[in-house]
This record gives C-alpha cells, sequence and structure tokens, in this order.
C-alpha cells in the first residue's frame, strides 16, 4: 500500500480508459479500473479511491443508476464523464449527486484540473463554510450577518440575490444545476428559471469586473452555474 491519491476510472473504452490512467499515473496519482457499471460498486467499495471518474454510457447499466447506487453509501467526489450534446444526462448526474462533469474528448489539462478542483471539495461543502464565512478571491460572504463584501466593500444584494450568491458560495467550485439552484431559492414548486438567469446578470454586474469574462461566477451552458472556487 501506498499514500497516493487513488481514482477509479469507470469507462469500457479501453483506449479512453487507458488515456485517462496514463494521464493519472503520469502525474503521481494511483488509478484502479472498472470496465462496467455492475463491478464499480465493488470495486470502490474494496478500493475505497480519493475520487471516482464515472462514464455515464456504460453497457451494462445506466451510468446515472450507478452514481444514485454509490451515493446511497459513499460520498467521495464522482466527475461524470459524458459524450457531448448529453446535457440532460449531465444534469441528471449532477441532480443525483455527481459534483462535476467532463465532455468527450477532453485534453489533459481538462481532466486533471476537474480532478483536482472535485479532490479539493472533497464531495462536502466549501471547507470554510463550518466557520460561518467563505472567501473567494476578494469576494467575502459571510452567513452570520448575511452580508458579502468585495475587496472589503460591502455589496448589496436584494434578498433573492443574496439567496443564489450564498448558495453558490457554499458549494463553491460544484456546478449547481439550473433545477437545483431554483429550488433552492424560491422553493419546490416553482420554475424560476427566467427569474434566475435575471437574478444572475444583476449578481454579475455587481461583482464581475467584466462581466462578459466572469471571475466568481461561471455559467456551465444547458446546465447551470457554478462559483469558482480558485
Ligand atoms: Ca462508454
Amino acid at each position: 500500500m501506498n499514500n497516493k491519491t487513488l481514482v477509479l476510472i469507470v469507462e469500457d473504452d479501453e483506449s479512453i480508459r487507458n488515456f485517462m490512467s496514463a494521464i493519472f499515473e503520469a502525474n503521481g496519482y494511483g488509478t484502479v479500473i472498472a470496465t462496467n457499471g455492475a463491478s464499480s460498486a465493488a470495486i470502490a467499495a474494496s478500493h475505497r479511491p480519493d475520487l471516482i471518474l464515472l462514464d455515464l454510457g456504460l453497457p451494462d447499466i445506466d451510468g446515472v443508476e450507478v452514481l444514485k447506487k454509490l451515493r446511497e453509501w459513499t460520498g467521495v467526489p464522482i466527475v461524470v464523464v459524458s459524450a457531448r450534446g448529453h446535457e440532460r444526462e449531465k444534469v441528471e448526474a449532477l441532480d443525483s449527486g455527481a459534483d462535476d462533469y467532463i465532455t468527450k474528448p477532453f485534453g489533459t489539462a481538462e481532466l486533471l484540473a476537474r480532478a483536482r478542483a472535485a479532490l479539493r471539495r472533497g464531495g462536502g461543502d466549501s471547507a470554510s463554510f463550518e466557520s460561518g464565512r467563505v472567501t473567494v478571491g476578494e469576494l467575502e460572504i459571510d452567513y452570520e450577518k448575511r452580508s458579502v463584501k468585495l475587496a472589503g466593500r460591502e455589496i448589496h444584494f436584494t434578498p433573492i440575490e443574496y439567496k443564489i450568491v450564498a448558495l453558490l458560495a457554499r458549494h463553491a467550485g460544484k456546478v449547481l444545476t439550473h433545477d437545483f439552484i431554483t429550488k433552492e431559492v424560491w422553493g419546490p414548486y416553482t420554475d424560476e428559471i427566467r427569474s434566475l438567469r435575471v437574478n444572475m446578470s444583476n449578481i454579475r454586474r455587481k461583482v464581475e469586473k467584466n462581466p462578459a469574462e466572469p471571475r466568481y461566477v461561471i455559467t456551465e451552458p444547458s446546465v447551470g452555474y457554478k462559483m469558482s472556487d480558485e
């Protein structure tokens, strides 16, 4: 045994599997492989990986079902791997407990960046959230005072805007789907996707130096939003 960070790769396509495994091994990670959904849970249980890369297009079981089963017993960070254009599948995976997704084809830098971000989050909420305060770059959210400061200056948000910023910051680094955000902010029986967009552009005007190239609130096209954690 050694203390390398262990990545479980669940992928039926041999060339992609070898590509991913070679990248991780070359960057100091240990890897373990599952080639289908059925074997992945047992391998995850016996090897206790620090991170799981889970292909959603598996030959035997739907990847989202594999994800749901894993989430019944483990909080390990899971990044799902999805084919381009399968937006609904990604959204379903995120709403079922995936931490992030990566779209095929992807490169080395993106794979490692997504893996590092997921490992940093450790499958839980933002580490500093316990202390009642989250800092992202120059943005500081104080949950007790319900205040947000940018470079030390208080920003005035409407109650809805504050709820959205507080939610994104609490899950900094994780993609939150449109559906998840609207349910958390407006409650379970609303469909406020348009209001979400309007609020998001107001938030960006208040926190971003250049709203066209956001530093804090990142759009994940067709999927949702994420607060950057770097
Ligand atoms: Ca596949």
